[in-house]
């Protein structure tokens, strides 16, 4: 096996060595079961408690509140760009969404075809660079929900701070973000996120809704895609992801010791900074997003020049800092910092960064 590297990828996304390591051990022989945790059972006696520590860590390191339940499902996070609509607003009812890059677009397109969706606010203009400010900015009262994607993933674009929308309940798809900080969870109406960049394997969505947003859904919804059901059903209506809900467990109970989502929010702050200070000192590379709208799970930037993009990821790739080739759709280079990138990590990169600098710039 060569030597743990450094995987800045997107999602799927680098994994605690801890969580791994526990998984290894427990991958052949299931608690000394004598069968693999692949085959773990979602009947078995051990589920059942896998699931409620799940959920109750998790509601322990968000402090969510009682108001609101936990879920876990299939299909990540793209499921929820359509049931948001179906399970919280009648047909032609209004949502507003706020336009911020690629992943609400995403949303909002999904959703055109359930909801009068209405863009509150936009970043487009200005080619997606910031949050847009919503400091004046009131929903309309009528409207079934207000959607924000709380990290654009691609663009590196994060809220830093969430928009009071009074009474008309505030979505988020927190993909990308979830973990990642301290979060007043009592705030929103509904939280999703895809599990794949902060808290483990792909295919797995957690969703917090309040439960006053319960038995809104739709007539004819499939059961699938009916939050009450789910909820209804524990996260069990079919056959709940047994071994990926086992691992974000293992991380849930990871990031606890390691010292909760405060402790998350100092580290990623700091691994952020090592790379916007390189960046901003730099003539090589660029990376246009505001200041204050800047993301501390996704940096992504360009080089001055498109041929020496190569060279810096083949440079990068040699001393085990890997993935960092941009998303197809914008190109470039981007480093995700998610909570199980070390600080040592971020450092590598930052070094490296103004290594090449220092030589082809
Ligand atoms: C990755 C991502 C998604 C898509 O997640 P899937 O699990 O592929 O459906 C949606 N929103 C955001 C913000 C993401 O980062």
């Amino acid at each position: 096996m060569g030597a743990r590297a450094y995987n800045f990828g997107a999602g799927p996304a680098m994994m605690p060595d801890a969580v791994i390591d526990r998984v290894a051990r427990e991958w052949q022989d299931f608690h000394g079961e004598g069968y693999s945790a692949l085959e773990l059972g979602h009947r078995s006696e051990y589920f059942s408690d896998i699931l409620a520590r799940a959920k109750s860590d998790l509601r322990e390191l968000l402090d969510v509140p009682e108001s609101h339940h936990i879920l876990f499902l299939h299909g990540g996070a793209t499921p929820h760009f359509a049931m948001v609509p179906l399970n919280l607003a009648r047909e032609g009812q209004g949502a507003e969404y706020i336009h911020t890059g690629y992943w609400s677009d995403k949303a909002m397109a999904e959703a055109a075809a359930l909801v009068n969706v209405r863009i509150a606010a936009s970043a487009a203009t200005s080619e997606f660079d910031r949050v847009p400010d919503l400091s004046n900015w009131q929903p309309d009262p009528q409207a079934a929900y207000v959607h924000i994607c709380a990290n654009e993933t691609i663009g590196g674009v994060e809220f830093a701070e969430y928009p009071d929308t009074g009474d008309v309940p505030l979505v988020a798809d927190m993909s990308s973000n979830i973990l990642s900080a301290t979060l007043d969870v009592s705030r929103f109406g509904l939280i999703y996120a895809g599990a794949q960049k902060n808290v483990g394997p792909a295919g797995l969505a957690i969703v917090i809704i309040r439960d006053d947003l319960l038995q809104r859904a739709r007539p004819g919804v499939p059961s699938v895609m009916n939050y009450t059901r789910h909820v209804e059903w524990d996260s069990m209506y079919n056959t709940p992801a047994a071994f990926m809900i086992w691992v974000a467990g293992l991380v849930f109970d990871h990031v606890k010791k390691e010292g909760g989502v405060a402790e998350m929010g100092r580290r990623n702050a700091a691994k952020s900074k090592l790379l916007y200070d390189v960046l901003n000192s730099s003539t090589l590379y660029t990376n246009r997003i505001q200041t204050r709208s800047r993301s501390r799970m996704n940096v992504p930037f360009f080089l001055r020049e498109p041929r020496l993009e190569t060279r810096f990821l083949d440079g990068a790739r040699r001393r085990g800092l890997l993935n960092l080739k941009g998303h197809r759709a914008v190109g470039g280079v981007r480093a995700s910092l998610y909570n199980a990138m070390p600080l040592e990590g971020a450092r590598a990169l930052a070094e490296y960064m103004t290594e090449f600098e220092r030589r082809y710039g």
